[in-house]
């Protein structure tokens, strides 16, 4: 079951869920937890969110992704790509991939 990583809601299968795709900064490396889901310490939220580590041979791995955020709604996904933005320690940028 995943979870928004900004509000924590439950996001059933059924629901739509907004995707967030980062790369991570330089020496920032999660390699070990490929294909996981992971909890990511954010220093300007003080709090440690889901988030699943791509694997090396994934689509999204070789177009740059390391890491992908699921969010419940528009909302969410918007504030999480703004606190992206701020974590500069960790996150190299954040990307769209969802059209709707
Ligand atoms: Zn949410």
């Amino acid at each position: 079951m995943l979870r928004c990583a900004w509000c924590m809601k439950k996001i059933k299968e059924n629901d739509p869920v907004y995707g967030l795709s980062v790369k991570f900064a330089d020496g920032v490396d999660y390699s070990g937890s490929e294909g996981r889901m992971i909890h990511i310490p954010l220093s300007t939220r003080n709090t440690s969110v889901p988030m699943v580590v791509t694997t090396k041979e994934s689509e999204a791995k070789k177009q740059g992704t390391d890491g992908i955020f699921a969010l419940c709604r528009g909302e969410c996904w918007k504030k999480m790509k703004e606190t992206i933005a701020k974590e500069i320690t960790t996150f190299e940028y954040s990307k769209d991939i969802t059209q709707n």
